[in-house]
């Protein structure tokens, strides 16, 4: 680890990615090939495309989709919008889309696209317009069987309507299995809204059960009120948990009583959180460092570095993000005794449902939001348990423990269609 303030801190999340695929990967004893192949997406594709905004001018937008690894099946993770999004973000997060598809068991490769925009700037006309614009940019990369985009930061189900339309429209036929979290109307599932956040907390109650641990006297900061942390706040409260502090871009709300995440949520939605009447306000690095059982960033990357890793209180760091935490905090974390539940299987609910969603458009037969809750808790029960394991075997944090599963996995599919 570097000394604060000594040497400065990598936050790159593609070399961090490689990183986190050698520590693994060492203790799998992967030859170099294997691991070579593995720290480079096959392919990144780079666009751009004129877009006309409201007032008449034309604005061209800069977008990505890396495809990482397809050897056990099409590619697949999501589209973010975002002003920060970077070529490399975007190779690292489909790098974490292939490790997270591994350690659920999901028939899919990684990928993930971006595109560098503001959606909070735009007027409904303008996010149209950018997100088909988008889509047949990268339509002739993507396709139920090659590579399938979803939904990611600031990027919504009716962007995925507009994009499975476009898709359809280029190919000259309905294809609603190139693209997932849709509405339900035109092919989406049952449950996967609330995937993310419900496959999280299936795995948080995994560890609460094997700390011997009940929601009542549990404390909860969620760091990030988008699809995520929003509503794992809601399904945390609705358990019991005492959800003390929530925070989105503007600010946060702290109150060590307890919120109502049902307000926060209506102010979130008509004003804003910081309007919340009982709670003093925190900035979002105050939150990170709150005396709290359970931390869950559902934002974006590097929030837990090693300039704050020290100060963290909570016990459980549930990743809800993506990346949200740097290999130097990870290992001031483990040396703390905290658990933290890594990205690849914290969030792997979303991918998991987005799997079923595209199954049900392949056999055009829909299932009832109970069994895609049931079914994504299985497989989410299972994964936890098998990367716990895994990780006690090898005395490792359980991010590496999910590496490993995952990297074996996919080196297993390389093998047998002779890659490797
Ligand atoms: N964007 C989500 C993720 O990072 C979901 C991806 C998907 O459903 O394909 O896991």
């Amino acid at each position: 680890m570097h000394a604060i303030g000594v040497e400065k801190e990598n936050l790159n999340p593609f070399q961090i990615a490689q990183q986190q695929i050698d520590a693994a990967a060492s203790l799998l004893g992967l030859p170099k090939h294997v691991t070579e192949i593995l720290k480079h997406p096959k392919r990144v594709l780079s666009v751009t495309f004129p877009v006309k905004m409201d007032d008449g001018t034309i604005r061209v937008f800069q977008g990505y989709r890396s495809q990482h690894n397809d050897a056990l099946g099409p590619t697949k993770g999501g589209i973010r919008f975002h002003p920060d999004v970077t070529m490399d973000e975007v190779k690292a997060l489909s790098m974490w889309m292939s490790f997270k598809c591994g350690v659920v068991g999901l028939p899919y490769g990684g990928g993930k696209g971006g595109v560098v925009c503001d959606p909070r700037q735009f007027s409904k006309g303008e996010l149209e317009r950018v997100s088909r614009g988008f889509m047949e940019a990268i339509a002739d990369i993507v396709g139920p069987e090659k590579d399938i985009p979803a939904p990611d930061v600031y990027t919504t189900p009716q962007i995925m309507g507009w994009m499975m339309d476009t898709y359809s429209r280029l190919k000259g036929s309905y294809s609603p299995g190139v693209i997932t979290g849709k509405p339900l109307i035109v092919g989406g599932s049952k449950g996967r809204n609330e995937a993310t956040a419900r496959g999280c907390v299936f795995t948080i109650e995994e560890a609460m059960k094997d700390a011997g641990r009940v929601p009542q006297e549990t404390a909860v900061a969620v760091q990030g009120f988008g699809n995520a942390g929003k509503t794992a706040a809601k399904l945390l409260a609705e358990q019991g948990y005492k959800v003390v502090a929530v925070s989105d871009s503007t600010g946060g709300i702290y109150n060590p009583n307890g919120l109502d995440v049902e307000r926060v949520s209506q102010l979130k939605e008509t004003a804003s959180i910081l309007q919340y009447e009982d709670a003093q306000q925190i900035s979002n690095a105050e939150l990170l460092e709150l005396d709290v059982d359970i931390l869950i960033p559902a934002a974006l990357e590097n929030v837990i570095t090693a300039a704050n890793a020290e100060r963290i209180r909570a016990r459980v760091i549930a990743e809800a993000a993506n990346g949200p935490t740097t290999p130097d905090a990870d290992a001031v974390l483990r040396k703390k005794g905290v658990l933290v539940i890594p990205d690849i299987l914290a969030n792997a609910g979303g991918v998991t449902v987005s799997y079923f969603e595209w199954v049900q458009n392949l056999m055009n037969y829909y299932w009832s939001e109970e069994e895609v809750n049931e079914k994504l808790r299985t497989a989410m029960v299972e994964a936890y348990r098998a990367v716990r394991d895994l990780a006690g075997k090898y005395e490792v944090d359980m991010r590496t423990g999910a590496y490993m599963i995952a990297l074996l996995r996919i080196a297993q599919g390389m093998e047998a269609r002779g890659w490797i």
